[in-house]
């Protein structure tokens, strides 16, 4: 391609960023640099690394569309193997050699039609292009407690996991009952003497068994491709698209369904009525992401399991004190606290048209057009952007869809039609009016429940239709919903 050599900043080198390099180095559009703020690549993979850590998506849906993997050796990956596949994916197309390592981007600022970069290793010039790849669930949220600090223990959160601890024979306290703490306990019930896991709102768990692909398999997807493309369409079919349109209201039968599964998982395999009755959710499935596992029910009902469902009234020296006044002494305790969604680019300073700070306007709502870009911010790209499908869908394929629209974008930015773009104000408006009114019908709104897809204005922040329009909307960009310089 012969047209302008771009200078194009890519912010994380996890699976958005590698995605990302390689498109971009593929479309041979000008320099890309990767500032990523760890010393290796793979993000939330690399990161989180606590026991039984694994991906609730089908492994053959969790892979780059250019990248199948035919060995994966079950059908939910563990997060080892994730991780290992990122950055075989990243070193085989040569990504690593544009990443600048332990360089966290501190701002942004945008002046004169470029974008000015300071990172945590000082001035990185000036590029044509940013685009921000730094995933949504990595900014650890720890609770409000009275007393956190006055814990003797040991803690961490689960995203920041200490190795180093044993955890043989503790007496061990995870705070919450999301996907993580669901994947933590049955990890570590065997090895710990005692672990209570103190729930703040039950979850609906769909039981569902992760079995070792065979090797007869594994040699068939290797050989003929076309089988494995195969699964992934079933496999893409049944969750971003029948699931998708479950959770959003255009797919009664399917939710009713899920909701059936869920419900039955909880009354078939707690067998003691009063633990059922305090898991049971008092919301309708799907509302919260729904968490994937048949090792929960059973971990929980081993002796040396506890509930604790009164509520935290503190935290003390040697323990949790529950509202009933319970002490529950603790070697060691555990965040599975999540993260904040909002606050993902923080504290990095993003500066735009007539210094318009990014932070200041997504204070309460986060906006933009289609996920991706905000008016005022010219040239500045978001992958995993405001109302991203978020939740159970492969992150991996809505990453992609923002991708392949962003690089239409870049080439013509490349090509010379035009040295910048932004998005209008009515076009993201207008947007943003057509997910409000969608938003009333899906199940995060009707279900009764509170999660971490609200924004600070009580918006759900994810996407109100089905995967296969996020795809389409995706497909082109309409050069009438940007303004062009
Ligand atoms: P999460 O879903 O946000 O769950 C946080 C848990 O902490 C909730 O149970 C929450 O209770 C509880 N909590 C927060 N503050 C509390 C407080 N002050 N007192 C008591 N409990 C408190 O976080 P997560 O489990 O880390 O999962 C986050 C996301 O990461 C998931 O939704 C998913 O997208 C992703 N993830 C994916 C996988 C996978 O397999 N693909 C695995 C793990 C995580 P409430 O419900 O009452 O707020």
């Amino acid at each position: 391609m012969g047209g302008k050599k771009l200078r194009i900043a890519v912010i994380g080198a996890g699976a958005s960023g590698i995605a990302a390099t390689i498109k971009l180095k593929e479309a041979d559009v000008g320099e890309v640099v990767v500032f990523e703020k760890a010393n290796d690549v793979g993000g939330t993979w690399r990161d989180n690394t606590y026991p039984g850590v694994g991906c609730d998506v089908p492994s053959h849906l969790y892979r780059y569309s250019f990248a199948p993997k035919s060995d994966w050796t079950t059908e939910y990956a563990p997060g080892s193997e994730i991780f290992d596949y990122f950055k075989t994916v990243a070193k085989d197309y040569g990504v690593l050699d544009n990443v600048v390592f332990s360089s966290e981007v501190k701002s942004a600022e945008y002046a004169d039609g470029r974008w000015h970069i300071h990172t945590s290793l000082g001035d990185q010039g000036w590029f044509d292009i940013v685009i921000s790849a730094m995933g949504v669930l990595h900014r650890e949220v720890y609770p409000d407690i009275d007393g956190r600090e006055e814990f003797e223990g040991i803690s961490f959160h689960s995203s920041k996991w200490d190795h180093s601890v044993s955890l043989k024979g503790k007496r061990v306290g995870i705070i919450g009952s999301g996907s993580t703490a669901v994947q933590i306990l049955p990890a570590i019930v065997d090895e710990v003497a005692d672990v209570s896991l103190f729930q703040r709102t039950p979850q609906w768990v769909v039981d569902v068994e992760n079995k070792p692909i065979s090797e007869e398999k594994k040699a068939a997807y290797k050989s003929d491709p076309s089988k494995m493309q195969d699964l992934y369409d079933f496999l893409a079919d049944l969750l971003n698209d029948k699931f998708a349109a479950a959770l959003v209201g255009e797919n009664d039968e399917g939710l009713a369904e899920i909701s059936e599964t869920c419900k039955s998982n909880l009354e078939n395999n707690i067998h003691d009525p009063d633990l059922r009755a305090r898991l049971r959710p008092d919301y309708d499935v799907g509302c919260k992401r729904l968490v994937v596992s048949n090792k929960f029910y059973p971990a929980i009902q081993k002796s040396n399991a506890h509930l604790v469902d009164a509520g935290i009234d503190k935290i003390e020296k040697t323990g949790i004190r529950s509202k009933d006044g319970k002490l529950h002494e603790l070697d060691v305790l555990i965040y599975a606290t999540g993260f904040d969604p909002f606050n993902f680019f923080k504290p990095m300073k993003v500066i735009g048209r007539e210094g318009k700070d990014l932070g200041e306007i997504w204070a309460q709502s986060s906006k933009a057009l289609r996920s991706v870009t905000v008016p005022d911010f010219p040239n500045f790209f978001f992958l995993g952007g405001p109302n991203s499908p978020i939740g159970n869908f492969s992150f991996v394929m809505t990453a992609e869809a923002q991708l392949g629209y962003v690089v239409k974008l870049v080439k013509l930015l490349s090509e010379g039609q035009f040295r910048e773009i932004e998005p209008t104000v009515e076009a993201t408006d207008a947007f943003n009016t057509a997910i409000d009114a969608a938003m009333p019908k899906t199940i995060w709104v009707t279900g009764g429940c509170q999660s971490w897809y609200f924004d600070k204005s009580g918006k759900v922040a994810s996407w109100p239709w089905t995967y296969e329009k996020f795809q389409e909307d995706l497909r082109t960009p309409n050069l009438e919903e940007f303004r062009q310089i």
